[in-house]
């Protein structure tokens, strides 16, 4: 995905940082299954149109680690869109039930 370039309000200068954001993902909270859990900025990021910006990330270092741990841990797979990447849903194979 393409980051929005930021600009000084008054002097119309671009400015490097978006202070709302650290590379396009915010930072949302600690959720007790996926641990820290971002989102993408709506100011740096248009909304991606698959999954329509429900997507969230983790601060797993990368997706086949972190759906093992969700599995291994919480018996849960998560369900990733195929356009972002992001998680949209976490299936329970126990329940067969998705996580709200
Ligand atoms: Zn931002
Ligand atoms: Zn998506
Ligand atoms: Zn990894």
């Amino acid at each position: 995905m393409k980051i929005r370039q930021h600009f000084d309000t008054a002097t119309g200068t671009p400015v490097p940082d978006c202070p709302h954001c650290i590379g396009g993902y915010r930072a949302l909270y600690l959720d007790p299954v996926l641990g820290a859990v971002f989102d993408t900025c709506p100011t740096c990021l248009d909304n991606c149109p698959t999954c329509h910006g429900d997507g969230l990330w983790t601060d797993a270092c990368c997706l086949p680690h972190l759906v093992q741990r969700l599995y291994a841990d919480h018996r849960l797979t998560p369900l990733i869109c195929p356009r972002c990447h992001g998680i949209t849903d976490l299936y329970d194979a126990h329940t067969g039930t998705f996580r709200p």
